[in-house]
């Protein structure tokens, strides 16, 4: 099941900090539905070579972006520019842009000047460096019904 196919929205707590394998295959179907003219942008941090986090760019938050010198987005949720770090403090200092091969999507390299690029904060409360803290396990379920067969099933566990 995927989240399309749920009548009630899923609580942002279950989705970031939860161990259920529960993709959101509607986003970019949603994002073409909408009026932004975007490519999604991956960011790495410069140093360590971490995958912070992927997001949107239109031609303003590139302007900015390569004007500034800090990572801006277009967030497709609010339909707006969103300078990462504007209110956080979390900002992203650019050190680099590349273009990919077929001109659709960008990769920031940055340096984190603040506490994480992720929004969310681990179990200690210190805020997560990057957005790829979970990895996918699979997992067997013993079955004792009818069928007597092991179902294989999928979770996230915490990296
Ligand atoms: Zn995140």
């Amino acid at each position: 099941m995927n989240r399309s196919d749920k009548n009630v929205s899923t609580l942002s707590t279950d989705l970031e900090e939860g161990t259920e394998l529960n993709l959101d295959y509607g986003k970019l179907r949603a994002i073409g539905n909408g009026d932004a003219a975007v490519i999604p942008v991956a960011v790495q941090d410069y140093e360590t070579r971490e995958v912070l986090i992927l997001a949107y760019v239109n031609q303003e938050a590139l302007a900015y972006t390569l004007s500034h010198g800090v990572a801006a987005f277009w967030s497709t949720s609010r339909n707006e520019l969103w300078v990462k770090g504007a209110t956080s403090g979390d900002t992203l200092e650019l050190v680099d842009v590349r273009v990919n091969c077929e001109q659709n999507s960008l990769l920031y390299l940055v340096r984190p000047l603040g506490a994480g690029a992720c929004h969310t904060r681990d179990a200690d409360g210190i805020a997560r460096s990057g957005c790829y803290y979970r990895r996918i396990e699979r997992i067997c379920i013993s079955n004792t019904g009818p069928e007597k067969q092991n179902a294989q099933s999928w979770r996230l566990a915490f990296v």
